[in-house]
């Protein structure tokens, strides 16, 4: 679970981080649930993980965290087997990956885009 308390002050407010990306329509931004932004009660901003009392002053480092979650616990309690979850969880689980397929394939097409104007920059400074 969420840390409630960061070096013993109370956790005031908890919500999904919203990162400087764009969504592949550019008119969304990207936010990430897993990553939660804390707000302490001294006034403080922490990042902390959705699945356990991790957190850091930098956002950055939650993601990285996270894959512990995925390695270690592939079947944890909070990813529910296909036999528990309903058609409609079914579903929107479905839609999530198919976002994140879409995201992916986004985000190497812009990789490989920006590889290939990188290789052009360095032809022209030869
Ligand atoms: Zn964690």
């Amino acid at each position: 679970m969420t840390a409630t308390h960061v070096d013993g002050v109370l956790v005031v407010g908890d919500e999904p981080t919203v990162t400087p990306m764009k969504t592949n329509s550019g008119k969304k931004t990207v936010v990430w649930e897993q990553t939660r932004t804390l707000r302490l009660e001294d006034g403080r901003t922490v990042y902390g993980c959705q699945h356990c009392d991790y957190t850091s002053p930098n956002q950055y480092s939650v993601r990285p965290h996270l894959m512990k979650h995925n390695r270690r616990r592939p079947h944890s309690a909070h990813v529910p087997s296909a036999a528990n979850m309903t058609l409609a969880n079914l579903l929107e689980t479905a839609t999530q990956i198919d976002k994140l397929t879409t995201d992916m394939e986004a985000w190497k097409a812009r990789a490989l885009d920006a590889e290939d104007k990188l290789r052009a920059l360095r032809a022209q400074t030869r």
